[in-house]
């Protein structure tokens, strides 16, 4: 709590995300060993040159800014961001139905062994990721996937991630611009990527550089998942009811984005 504390202050006062290789990253307590392991592993054959602060920590993942180092396949010295999901959480047990419904997870047996569900989670944020950058969706470019731990492109810069939509302030007339981004991802996501986000809120879009980003895809599920229309309807829901707080005139109805997008 103490360190949660800290980085709320922290990011408040200078919005950058400090700290020293893995302190800050072992303080938290949610990485179990075999986490720890894998990182530090990571840390020694030269996958990441430093991990830097917590950029967030949440109930079911913590997210850290990075530093690449020299390692075959991967980009060296750029900043990156490590998910790492809890291995803890009861969390993904509560929402087992966005695996169990998408026919790409449906059958593997690993749904029941807690820690491969975990890993199963990270695998489909890959998956969803990847499937989004194919269809030029902005958002993080996965890196390298191990287990639990998912390391992608870092949003922002200098360890100061984007803001997200929920901390952007900007007049009317720009945020009709990013409801307009917003809505045309949607039905991206929808057409191209035959995915539903499922979790769709100003708190998992990034907004930089007049640049929307879609972060957060763990749950994101196929067209085919019995829930998906669903799950859309309360994205249109919770976008609609966004924007008409920031007095975007041309919002439309949740019914009417659901047509849109659909
Ligand atoms: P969760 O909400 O499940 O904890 P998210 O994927 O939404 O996980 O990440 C939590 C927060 O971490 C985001 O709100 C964002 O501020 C930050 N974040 C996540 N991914 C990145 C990234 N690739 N680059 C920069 N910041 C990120
Ligand atoms: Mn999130």
């Amino acid at each position: 709590n103490n360190l949660r504390q800290n980085v709320r202050r922290q990011r408040t006062r200078a919005n950058r995300v400090r700290g020293n290789k893995m302190d800050v990253a072992t303080e938290e307590k949610v990485m179990d060993p075999r986490t720890k392991t894998i990182v530090f592993k990571m840390l020694n054959s030269g996958v990441l040159r430093e991990i830097h602060g917590v950029v967030s920590a949440g109930k079911e993942a913590n997210v850290y800014h990075a530093v690449t180092g020299d390692y075959e396949g991967i980009e060296s010295n750029v900043e990156c961001a490590i998910k790492i999901f809890k291995t803890s959480m009861n969390e993904f047990k509560n929402r087992a139905e966005y695996l169990e419904g998408d026919y790409r997870f449906k059958n593997k047996k690993s749904q029941h062994n807690t820690r491969k569900l975990i890993k199963l989670w990270a695998e489909k944020e890959t998956r969803n990721l990847k499937r989004m950058r194919s269809a030029g969706i902005q958002c993080p470019e996965p890196i390298l996937l191990r287990e639990n731990i998912l390391i992608m492109s870092f949003i922002g810069r200098d360890g100061f991630p984007a803001p997200r939509l929920r901390d952007v302030e900007v007049d009317t007339q720009v945020w009709k611009g990013i409801y307009h981004s917003v809505i045309k991802t949607m039905r991206k996501m929808y057409h191209q990527c035959k995915l539903v986000h499922a979790d769709l809120s100003e708190y998992n879009l990034m907004y930089r550089k007049r640049v929307l980003w879609v972060i957060d895809v763990a749950q994101a599920v196929d067209l085919d998942h019995p829930l998906a229309l669903d799950f859309l309807k309360k994205d249109c829901v919770s976008m609609a009811t966004f924007f008409n707080k920031k007095g975007v005139q041309s919002t439309m109805s949740p019914r009417r984005l659901f047509d849109f997008v659909v």
